[in-house]
């Protein structure tokens, strides 16, 4: 069954992030740092690597993969909840090379900011924590009803 709990938008934040940067750990210490434990994040840019990742349903494992080259990024939409106490932020990421074609998955560390704008929304709203669910193996949120 579905879960879904109100949240109220409160403070927006857009800015750009840092040449060279690490892509989803410096989206995190941006979280981290302004104390946002609830929100969502957006972005466009380039990267000049990318390591994604494909969670196997059958294994339970994510497989990392990585590409090794200027790539757009067409499309960054994520989330912002708590993990171990910490904000974690869960994006998911899609990339274009020169020809167009898009490559995608779920945003790892070990992607490297060549340009990025972003727009990081806190809300304000009950506290949404990750733990382990057993149907998926994943850390999902573990509120109920
Ligand atoms: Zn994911």
């Amino acid at each position: 069954m579905a879960v879904m709990k109100k949240v109220t938008p409160a403070k927006m934040f857009m800015g750009k992030l840092t040449y060279g940067a690490d892509l989803l750990e410096e989206l995190t210490e941006l979280c981290r740092r302004e104390n946002i434990h609830l929100g969502r994040v957006e972005a466009l840019g380039a990267v000049s690597r990318v390591r994604l990742a494909f969670y196997d349903q059958q294994t339970r494992e994510y497989q990392f993969f990585e590409l090794d080259q200027p790539l757009e990024i067409t499309k960054l939409v994520g989330n912002v909840s708590i993990k171990d106490g910490k904000p974690m932020v869960h994006a998911h990421v899609t990339l274009a090379d020169e020809a167009g074609k898009a490559f995608g998955g779920h945003l790892a560390p070990g992607t490297i900011v060549f340009a990025c704008e972003f727009i990081l929304q806190a809300f304000e709203g009950p506290v949404f924590e990750r733990g382990f669910d057993e149907q998926t193996g994943l850390p999902l949120w573990t509120m109920s009803e």
